[in-house]
């Protein structure tokens, strides 16, 4: 029996996680959960999964969590994060969206743990920080449906050429639609995976896919890094040998898949998901990087180093949540990105306080522009 932690409980990826445990109860226990916000959600889970060790990032709802589970030990703050992070369980599943995932992340790493990692800017912002903890001791199985093909396709392998990570393009790629005037109700509604809202417009800008580019650069070593737009979703990355030959990892779209594998490595388990079958027509096409500009935008800010992938994320996320509040266009979101990263002078980006300085200091000048 696997006991696990789920930080970031009640968003996309920590309630599929919870599916995985509901349908497989003799394989996982769950110890620990903690979450944002959502204190109901959280209670409920709480009684479901018979836990005692709770955590809640907003400190306005402890109390309404401590009076709903006298029995339960409930942590608060910063410390649904760390806490959770550092509790006696064999998987963390990292699952929430934002920075604040890479406190999480070193807590569990200082703790020696095995993350089961679906937050992106652990790594995009502080993947100095992360690789510096994880040469010590602890483990990163990537989640993100990408990093998990790539990690399966390097299994057995001493030496690679390149990666080529897949995009399905989002909702825009191919279609003759004015990106100034998309609404976000547009583009959050993703042809192929049901994600959170900022996931779902990074997906539309392609910036998802910059931030996944800066995200195998550290868990995989390397700046060798290109993408393909592949419309379908069912490869979902590659990785090129020195001899021409290409592997690559193949499934329908289903998040469960890179989550269950993370809990089972390194077993594929046997589980009743969706088996992909043939025949099946599948396409692949070059980039449009005139439209589409944000991966190169991230390659850029991945080969210059230092903090300007820190930079890069900040102004991202601060452009895409004044899109979500309908105050810039949709177009806007990467222009001020590149105008955070033009204006911005490198730094380094190689401990916590400092990157979180430089990421607050950037949302917020963009935030208010
Ligand atoms: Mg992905």
């Amino acid at each position: 029996m696997k006991k696990l932690a789920i930080i970031g409980c009640t968003g996309s990826i920590g309630s599929q996680t919870l599916d995985i445990v509901r349908a497989n109860k003799s394989e996982y226990n769950v110890v620990a959960l903690s979450c944002g916000t959502n204190d109901a959600a959280l209670v409920s889970l709480a009684k479901e999964f018979n836990v005692n060790l709770l955590g809640i990032h907003d400190k306005s709802k402890c109390g309404a969590v401590k009076r709903a589970l006298p029995g339960a030990s409930v942590v608060c703050g910063d410390a649904a994060l760390t806490e959770i992070a550092a509790c006696d369980a064999d998987i963390i599943v990292v699952a929430v969206v934002g920075m604040i995932g890479l406190k999480a992340v070193v807590s569990a790493l200082k703790n020696k743990k095995i993350i089961a990692l679906a937050n992106k800017e652990s790594l995009v912002a502080g993947g100095a920080i992360v690789n510096k903890l994880l040469s010590k001791g602890g483990e990163i199985r990537p989640v993100d449906s990408e990093h998990s093909a790539v990690w399966q396709a390097l299994m057995g392998e001493k030496a690679f050429k390149r990666i080529i990570l897949t995009a399905s393009g989002g909702p825009f790629w191919g279609k003759d639609i004015a990106l100034d005037a998309v609404t976000p109700e547009q583009a959050v509604a993703h042809p192929n995976w049901k994600m959170g809202k900022k996931i779902s417009v990074d997906s539309a800008t392609m910036m998802n896919k910059g931030l996944e580019i800066i995200e195998a650069r550290w868990l995989f070593n390397t700046t060798a890094i290109d993408y393909v737009i592949h419309p379908e979703s069912v490869v979902h990355s590659m990785v090129e040998f020195d001899d021409g030959s290409i592997k690559a990892q193949a499934s329908y779209a289903d998040m469960r898949l890179p989550i269950q594998y993370a809990l089972s490595y390194p077993l594929h388990a046997k589980r009743s998901y969706k088996p992909l079958r043939l025949p099946l027509s599948l396409n692949f096409f070059n980039p449009d990087t005139a439209r589409f500009p944000a991966p190169e935008l991230a390659k850029k800010a991945m080969q210059e180093g230092g903090d300007a992938a820190v930079v890069l994320n900040a102004a991202n996320e601060a452009a895409v949540r004044l899109f979500l509040e309908n105050k810039i266009k949709f177009t806007d979101i990467i222009s001020r990105v590149k105008t955070a990263l033009d204006e911005h002078t490198l730094g380094k980006a190689d401990d916590i306080d400092t990157v979180f300085d430089t990421h607050n200091r950037v949302y917020e000048k963009i935030y208010s522009m």
